[in-house]
């Protein structure tokens, strides 16, 4: 796909309190600044790819661009998932992501169960892809080791 792999580095900042984390799968969300610096022709939908908080290790992860059709979102959002159990919420810390490969289109769901479910199974989606050596080599890539800021898909 186009765009791909995609580099973005940014702030995490409070979301929608639409109770992600209530689910099971908390989203860490960019503010609106990083996600109108995405090209406007990016499909939306749920992506998979590596992040890192701070200088932290980098974690196998899960994304979505879009208007979130669930909840009947009107703002266009960017939210990652981070395939990895942190200790603390991360607000205010920077969020290093390379998105690697698209897994599917944004759906409406019927139930909570549906969308949970539905997420459960890009979550493991995302692992099995990102185990195979084109995305697996991204996870050594030098953004991850670049001081906080220096580039984002070189702007
Ligand atoms: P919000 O609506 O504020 O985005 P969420 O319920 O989506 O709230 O929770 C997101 C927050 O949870 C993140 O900003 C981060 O601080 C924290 N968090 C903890 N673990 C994770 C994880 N594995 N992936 C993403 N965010 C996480
Ligand atoms: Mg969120």
């Amino acid at each position: 796909m186009r765009h791909l792999p995609y580099f973005c580095r940014g702030e995490v900042v409070k979301g929608f309190g639409r109770g992600s984390k209530e689910l099971g799968i908390p989203t860490a969300n960019f503010s609106e600044q990083v996600v109108e610096s995405f090209p406007s022709d990016i499909p939306t939908g749920i992506y998979y790819g590596w992040a890192c908080v701070g200088n932290g290790d980098v974690h196998k992860m899960v994304l979505s661009i879009g208007w979130n059709p669930f909840y009947k979102n009107i703002k266009k959002s960017v939210e990652t998932h981070i395939i990895h159990t942190f200790k603390e919420d991360f607000y205010g810390e920077i969020l290093s992501i390379v998105i690697t490969g698209y897994i599917r289109p944004e759906k409406n769901f019927d139930s909570l169960d549906a969308l949970i479910s539905a997420i459960q199974e890009d979550i493991e989606e995302a692992k099995r892809q990102l185990d195979l050596p084109e995305h697996l080599k991204l996870k050594e890539d030098n953004f991850f080791h670049l001081p906080e800021g220096k580039t984002v898909n070189n702007r």
